[in-house]
C-alpha cells in the first residue's frame, strides 16, 4: 500500500523545536504548558509578538528551525521503516518552499527517515497537496493541519490527523503517537 506523510508537526516536532529556540533567542522562559495548550499554529502570541513580528521572527529563524536538531516525534522513524520492511511505499508531501526542498530531503535522510528516490514531494502550497495525493493514489495520508485536511474529505482513502493542540476540533480519525500506526493497518 501507499502511505503519504506531511513532515512538519506530523513526523517531526517542529513547532516545539521553534518554541525552544525562540525562548533561547529572546532570553525568555515561556512555560512549555502554554505551548502545549495553544490552539493556533503560529507561536508568536506566546512571546507577545504581533502577527507581523511573528512572521519576521519565523522567517529570520527559519534556517535554524529547519536544519538544526529538530526531533522526530517518538516512534516516527521506526514506524516508517517498519512500513518499508513490510513492502509498503512511503511518500513525503511537504509544503516547505522550493528553496528548502533539497536540503529538507537530505535532512530527513540524516534524521533517519527512509526516503526513496521519487517519493519526496515538496514546494507546493497547502491547497495543492490534494492534487499530488490524488495523483499518487495513496491509501493512507497523515497531516496535522486543519486547512490541508479539509481539502481531502472527498478522496476515497484513509486520512488521519496527527494530534496537536490546534487540531482537536477536527473530526476525523486521529493518531497521537506513531507506535499506533501498526494497529491501524488491516491484518
Ligand atoms: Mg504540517
Amino acid at each position: 500500500m501507499k502511505f503519504g506523510f506531511d513532515v512538519d508537526d506530523t513526523l517531526i516536532n517542529l513547532r516545539e523545536h521553534a518554541f525552544h529556540l525562540y525562548n533561547k533567542k529572546l532570553n525568555r522562559q515561556v512555560a512549555l504548558n502554554k505551548f502545549q495548550t495553544l490552539n493556533m499554529i503560529p507561536i508568536h502570541e506566546l512571546f507577545g509578538m504581533t502577527a507581523e513580528e511573528g512572521k519576521q521572527m519565523w522567517n529570520s529563524s527559519r534556517e535554524e528551525i529547519y536544519y538544526s536538531s529538530c526531533p522526530p516525534f517518538p516512534d516516527a522513524v521506526e514506524a516508517l521503516h517498519e512500513l518499508v520492511r513490510q513492502g509498503h511505499e512511503v511518500y513525503y508531501i511537504t509544503a516547505r518552499t522550493a528553496e528548502h526542498c533539497e536540503r529538507t530531503k537530505k535532512w530527513l535522510i540524516q534524521a533517519g527517515f527512509p526516503v526513496q528516490e521519487g517519493r519526496f514531494y515538496c514546494g507546493m502550497s497547502d491547497t495543492e497537496k490534494v492534487h499530488i495525493i490524488r495523483r499518487l493514489g495513496l491509501d493512507y495520508y497523515f497531516d496535522d493541519k486543519p486547512a490541508v485536511l479539509e481539502t481531502l474529505t472527498d478522496l476515497a482513502m484513509n486520512v488521519y490527523v496527527k494530534d496537536n493542540s490546534y487540531n482537536r476540533h477536527v473530526d476525523i480519525p486521529r493518531i497521537t503517537n506513531w507506535d499506533e500506526l501498526k494497529s491501524l493497518l488491516p491484518e
